[in-house]
């Protein structure tokens, strides 16, 4: 993936939500080819030295819009907006790459797979696709763009800590997020646990 995407604001606008009361931004890519767009959420003064709790969140439509119980998206982002509330502070960046970056219909395909027994990884590898394809390039582009370079990320996932820092950005802390998944999430967090290494504390 190239790794000079430029992005720009395009648009801001104030945010009330139930979660808080935030500011929404819009950024495009100014080749407007190579990026996708993506929105950010803002609450509260993030221009100071300090470290800003940070959330990466990848669309998910089925678990954001429709309630999906097949993965814990929906739940993690409103507690991520809570979380940014109730510190006073922070941002969310809310990149539209579905499915880890796989699309809405490799999506339902890949969940089709795993009606039959296949877990997220082999289903996404029976239909030839990488386990992840995000880019975090472009959201490390957002954050300095907002004026952030060091930051406290809300995510159980080590390789995004890590491709965060490859873009140049200073974690100082990660900030762990836990829902309890539901009944029907929990195999698939069970995988994203044991092949993934995401960092989860309950037991399963
Ligand atoms: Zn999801």
């Amino acid at each position: 993936m190239p790794s000079t995407i430029e992005l720009r604001k395009i648009a801001e606008a104030d945010f009330p939500t139930r979660f808080g009361h935030f500011r929404i931004l819009g950024f495009q890519g100014v080749d407007g080819t190579e990026s996708e767009d993506a929105v950010v959420l803002e609450l509260g003064d993030i221009g100071t030295p300090e470290p800003v709790l940070v959330r990466i969140h990848s669309q998910c439509l089925t678990g954001d819009v429709f309630g999906s119980t097949k993965c814990d998206c929906g739940r993690q982002l409103k507690r991520a907006m809570e979380m940014i509330e109730s510190e006073g502070r922070g941002a969310i960046v809310y990149q539209q790459q579905e499915g880890r970056g796989i699309g809405i219909i490799n999506k339902i395909r890949a969940y089709a797979l795993q009606d039959e027994g296949a877990d997220t990884v082999e289903a996404n590898e029976r239909l030839g696709l990488a386990v992840d394809l995000r880019e975090y390039r472009q959201c490390a582009e957002i954050l300095f763009d907002l004026g952030l370079c060091q930051v406290r990320v809300l995510s159980n996932n080590p390789l995004k800590i890590r491709a965060m820092e490859e873009a140049g950005l200073r974690v100082v802390e990660r900030v762990s997020i836990e829902v309890e998944p539901s009944e029907s999430a929990e195999h698939y967090m069970r995988t994203k646990k044991e092949k993934m290494g995401h960092l989860l504390k309950f037991d399963m």
